[in-house]
């Protein structure tokens, strides 16, 4: 070790490197005395070629990251904080012209941007050599002596760290280890909480580049070209906005058959289909729907999965973040943005000066009290949203109380402020400790 080099309090070990593995080695690189490692499956750090929205207390995040600036070029307009669209929910499943039955709006609205790029923006404040490829985590082993964890890959390898934080997404090995260990030590009932959840929804997505639009009679462009849109119908909806800069809008459409909800699915979740199965789904929709579902050229169609809620996100040294930790439905646009508070608490808590090797384990519940309740809150909300929008909640088509019970949805980004949240969090480790941020 250089004699100017800071001693390594611990070494984190992140598996997987999806937005919540990347953001979290970025935000723990700020800590210049925490060694962070990440393991990665596959042989590059990749999204798919979609979009991805989220909502201002993600922003707020960004901008304690000191990311702010790069993730305001991308974004489909530079965030500033005035009040945007979060939603225009429109009526639309009937062959007329559909109407507006609720506008939700707040400030900065939905931020969004073209996948590929929110993760190139953490990847390029990745320090060097941190990241390895083709490391895909079988298993494991914490040490008798819980001073360390030994890591086995697929490939053989064996690496070793102080704690180890599960990012490997909704399928997660970290999970299924760490439940079936519990379960294993007297806590039963836990492997309930292995495999995802089949949801029943199918859920279809395409890019439209948007100069496939043209103005209609009235010199108007497609509504999605302008603001995100949320096109409502019985057991399906359809959601799109534009991304990029506006060069390209992102469509995902939804139809969910609640009766197959927890059986088992057999097959791949996510296949090539035709855009005729698209069309046919949405036949007899208003026309600005099938508009904009003509225009997708490569429909993927994905086979929508959740857990459940999960009792506890720490075992030990070892933690859940993201998917792994609350794999969630899309209805709120919530599983990234979470996934990043998730990563910026726990970066907080590991960072906070008083945490050594020995106290790893209760840093670790402390991000845990914070985190799951709301999480878990989310994950529950974002089904809730989808039966909303599809007309099967206890409103069904009530659209006077349907609109402000949808608005409510939105309620936990205004509940509390990431840094009030990292204070908590702070809190519970040391009393009456000031956290950094505030
Ligand atoms: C249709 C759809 C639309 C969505 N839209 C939005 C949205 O608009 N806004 C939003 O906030 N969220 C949205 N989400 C949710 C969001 O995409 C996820 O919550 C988020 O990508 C989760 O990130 P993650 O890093 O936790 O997991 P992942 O992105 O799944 O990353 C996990 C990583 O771990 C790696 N890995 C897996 N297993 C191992 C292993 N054993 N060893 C090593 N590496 C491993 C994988 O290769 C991968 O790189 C949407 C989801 C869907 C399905």
């Amino acid at each position: 070790m250089a004699l100017d080099a800071h001693p390594t309090r611990f070494r984190v070990a992140i598996c997987g490197g999806g937005i919540s593995g990347l953001c979290l080695a970025v935000a723990l690189s700020k800590f210049a005395d925490i060694d962070v490692q990440v393991y990665e499956a596959a042989q590059r750090f990749k999204e798919i070629g979609a979009g991805v929205m989220i909502w201002s207390r993600t922003w707020r995040i960004l901008e304690l990251m000191g990311l702010a600036d790069d993730f305001s070029k991308i974004a489909h307009a530079p965030p500033d904080g005035s009040p945007g669209v979060g939603f225009d929910y429109r009526k639309s499943d009937q062959p007329e012209e559909g109407y507006r039955f609720h506008l939700v709006e707040f400030p900065y609205g939905c931020i969004r941007f073209h996948r590929a790029q929110f993760l190139d923006a953490f990847v390029n404040h990745l320090p060097e050599g941190i990241a390895h490829f083709g490391r895909r985590l079988l298993s494991y082993t914490s040490h008798e002596d819980g001073q360390s964890i030994e890591m086995t890959f697929a490939d053989g390898s064996l690496e070793y760290c102080d704690v180890l934080i599960g990012c490997d997404g909704i399928k997660s090995m970290v999970r299924k280890q760490m439940l079936e260990r519990k379960d294993a030590d007297g806590l039963p009932g836990l492997r309930r909480f292995v495999e995802p959840v089949w949801s029943g929804i199918t859920a279809y997505r395409g890019l439209i580049s948007s100069s496939a639009f043209s103005k209609d009679s009235n010199g108007h462009l497609h509504s999605a070209t302008q603001r995100p849109m949320m096109y409502c119908g019985h057991s399906k909806h359809v959601v799109a906005y534009s991304i990029a800069q506006g060069d390209l809008v992102n469509v995902i459409t939804f139809h969910t058959e609640l009766e197959k909800e927890r059986s088992p699915f057999k097959g791949e979740w996510v296949t090539q289909c035709s855009c005729k199965e698209l069309l046919d789904c949405y036949d007899k929709w208003e026309p600005e729907v099938v508009d904009l579902l003509q225009n997708i050229e490569n429909p993927t169609k994905w086979a929508l999965h959740y857990i459940d809620p999960l009792p506890f996100y720490v075992d030990g040294c070892v933690a859940l973040v993201g998917d792994a930790a609350h794999g969630m439905l899309p209805h709120q646009g919530a599983g990234a943005g979470q996934a990043i508070e998730d990563a910026f608490l726990l970066a907080q808590v590991l960072g906070y000066e008083g945490v050594t090797k020995e106290s790893l384990p209760e840093a670790l519940r402390a991000y845990e009290s914070v985190r799951l309740p709301i999480a878990n809150e989310v994950l529950r909300g974002s089904r809730d949203s989808g039966m909303m929008y599809e007309f099967n909640s206890e409103f069904g088509q009530d659209f006077e109380q349907l609109g402000p019970a949808i608005q409510k949805q939105w309620d936990w980004i205004w509940e509390s402020s990431p840094e009030e949240d990292v204070q908590k969090a702070i809190d519970r480790l040391a009393d009456g400790a000031r956290s950094p941020l505030l």
